[in-house]
């Protein structure tokens, strides 16, 4: 029997961690996802069905982002030790959720519509997009990457959270670097990268460490 690394009382399994523990009740309540244990269904998986089918988007959004933020908590507790307090998650919970919700709205207004255009690469090529996060408070990051065919199929889309990151550039530098390692892994040979951040892109032409061209 392994306990749970966030309340280290009772034993962790799927059903404890994101719905029994004293942690997760604490950070929904906190994150402002209340009443979703009036109705207690007799496992998880019957009680998340329905509570998606019952709530609104946005309410379902922000139950994805605390679930997600949980999750990646219990892993930097459970590997390093690292335990934050509910408090700070759930400002980080709330930041994430704003500051997603403000991009949306960049992007609905089309004040970046220009910039923000995909333009296909040349035939048989994939192309990476990546783009970064950054909140100042927590210090820290969320890298975003979609790599396209040529077509404008979606070939992989990934996130990452990182932790730690100084300032916005690093985290673009960090989201820059992830992409390279996506695409290395994924084995794509001829591809263009794609970010919005100059000094990243600028240093990196230095570092031509698989066939590539930087956009
Ligand atoms: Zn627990």
């Amino acid at each position: 029997m392994s306990l749970c690394p966030l309340c280290r009382s009772m034993e962790e399994s799927v059903n404890h961690v994101f719905w029994e523990c004293t942690f997760i009740k604490c950070v929904l309540e906190g994150a402002g996802i209340d009443g979703l244990f009036s109705s207690m269904e007799q496992n998880w998986d019957k009680w998340i069905a329905n509570l998606f089918l019952s709530m609104q988007k946005e309410q379902c959004k922000r139950l994805v982002i605390t679930f997600w933020a949980v999750w990646h908590h219990r892993n930097e507790v459970y590997h390093q030790g690292e335990k934050q307090c509910a408090t700070r998650l759930i400002s980080f919970i709330k930041a994430f959720y704003t500051k997603n919700n403000q991009l949306k709205l960049v992007s609905k207004t089309g004040v970046r519509q220009n910039e923000g255009a995909w333009t296909p690469p040349r035939t048989n090529m994939a192309k990476g997009n990546f783009d970064a996060t950054y909140n100042s408070h927590m210090m820290s990051s969320v890298s975003r990457i979609i790599f396209r065919d040529f077509e404008g199929y979606i070939l992989v889309a990934c996130t990452y959270p990182n932790t730690f990151v100084i300032d916005a550039t690093t985290a673009e530098a960090k989201a820059y670097l992830q992409t390279v390692t996506v695409a290395e892994e994924l084995g794509f040979r001829n591809l263009v990268i794609e970010g919005d951040s100059l000094t990243v892109i600028k240093k990196s032409k230095h570092l031509k460490r698989i066939n590539q061209i930087l956009v």
